[in-house]
């Protein structure tokens, strides 16, 4: 039977993580007003972090781990909690923040991004236990930050059209390439870098792309500029240059020429994590719409008495009732069912991150010109919003899924 009740565990949690953000992760959000309103004081001349501000987020990352939060959906075989923390806790702990405090930087940091591509991400089951225990602790105490280098100049949805190579050499590999769009790249201690290892299998698709662990060391392996995008002046998501760049043997992550076995590990749930996001995004935006509307004033009346605004806002409401239920029963499948739900996980991604866009800008259109301001904070939401249908397979290579497994046979929807 399906349940959607709030558990008292995850409750407790939720509860823990608002007393938590109160104490560590208030006091530094009015640090960074100042920044926070106007994204000129965030970002250096290079699109960067400002120093102080990455020191920021490290410090809600070593105290959100000291707390256990940070490591809490990890793998046990990792140090994390992910055995009693399942996809249903995920969905109902990223909404529950995303709800209550929108798009923040430094709440976000509580958790490593998208749960896969740092942190105690799975594909670190694949490093050999040397690597292993010099790695791990820094990771999971949020000392060092990983990235995930699979995307290229050439290579985004079709990523069997990879470039970067690694060659061997002796007891080492040599890699050479660009990574693109690579999220943390500019902050990360180290990165998962994708090459191609063998390109017969790869003209094959058939294998032949390896994951190795690369520390960046500023000469060969170096996160070479940030990309803005959507009007910022910075952002978190940057080029990494690869020349040379020479690892041993033992920094292939899982097996030779099986780098997609290890990539794929963990991308159901940051799907699940984004989706949750994004249904707490637009719960958190429909709430501040409803409140202003009850406010603002035109022709005489409040603005929720026209009929236009209160079509606005039933509008939002169905879109978020049905996003959140979507996104509770996958969970739910994920969790109680053999096989990984992946026509719903793909329904999910492509729904959710469209219905936040769609509610968050229907919001902005309620609230007038103060919508469209920094003070009300929805357009940083509408950005974030609008950038999620791309990363972690865009919103047409889910449907693409989704059709697949349909012309397969897998066409109800218990
Ligand atoms: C904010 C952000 C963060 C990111 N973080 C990371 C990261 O940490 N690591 C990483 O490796 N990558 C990352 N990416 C890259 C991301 O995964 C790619 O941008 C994404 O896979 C799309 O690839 P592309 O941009 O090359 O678009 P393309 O693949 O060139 O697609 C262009 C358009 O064609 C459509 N299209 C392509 N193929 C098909 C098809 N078969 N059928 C129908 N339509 C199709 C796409 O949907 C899209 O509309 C990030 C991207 C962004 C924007």
């Amino acid at each position: 039977m399906v349940e959607f009740k709030v558990s008292e565990e995850v409750k407790e949690v939720i509860a823990s993580l608002e007393r938590f953000i109160k104490v560590e992760v208030a006091p530094l959000e009015e640090k960074f007003v100042k920044a926070y309103q106007n994204e000129r004081y965030l970002y250096d001349e290079n699109g960067e972090y400002i120093k102080e501000f990455q020191e920021a987020l490290k410090q809600v990352r070593l105290k959100s781990a000291e707390a256990g939060f940070f490591t809490m959906f990890g793998m046990p075989e990792l140090g994390g909690m992910g055995d009693e923390f399942g996809p249903v806790a995920v969905a109902l702990i990223h909404e529950a923040l995303m709800k209550k405090y929108g798009h923040s930087l430094l709440v976000q940091e509580i958790f490593p991004p998208g749960l896969f591509t740092g942190g105690l991400t799975p594909v670190l089951l694949g490093l050999t236990p040397e690597l292993r225990e010099e790695v791990l602790p820094k990771v999971k105490s949020g000392e060092s930050m990983l990235c995930f280098g699979l995307s290229e100049p050439d290579a985004g949805s079709d990523v069997w059209n990879i470039k970067t190579r690694a060659v061997k050499e002796g007891d080492h590999w040599v890699i050479n390439g660009t990574k693109q769009w690579i999220t943390n790249a500019p902050y990360a201690e180290y990165a998962i870098i994708f090459a191609i290892t063998d390109p017969e299998l790869v003209s094959k698709r058939k294998g032949g792309i390896t994951a190795f662990l690369v520390p960046f060391d500023g000469e060969t392996c170096t996160n070479s500029s940030v990309i803005p995008i959507l009007g910022s002046v910075g952002s978190r998501v940057g080029i990494i240059s690869l020349e040379d760049a020479r690892v041993p043997e033992s920094h292939i992550i899982g097996e030779l020429h099986d780098g997609f076995g290890a990539a794929l590990h963990g991308v159901d749930i940051g799907r699940v994590v984004m989706a949750a996001n994004c249904v707490g995004a637009a719960q958190w935006a429909l709430n501040q719409a409803i409140e202003y509307a009850k406010q603002r004033e035109t022709f005489g009346v409040t603005i929720d008495k026209h009929q236009a605004i209160q079509m606005m806002l039933a509008e939002c409401a169905m879109d978020i009732y049905a996003g959140r239920n979507m996104l509770l029963h996958c969970a739910w499948k994920m969790e109680n069912q053999k096989e990984l739900p992946l026509k719903e996980i793909s329904m999910i991604k492509a729904f959710t991150t469209e219905m936040a866009f769609r509610v968050v800008d229907r919001c902005m259109q309620i609230c007038g010109g103060m919508g469209l301001t920094n003070e009300m904070k929805f357009e940083k939401v509408w950005r974030w919003a609008r950038s999620m249908r791309v990363p972690d397979g865009t919103a047409e290579i889910q449907r693409r899924t989704i059709a697949r497994r349909l012309l397969k046979g897998d066409s109800d929807f218990n």
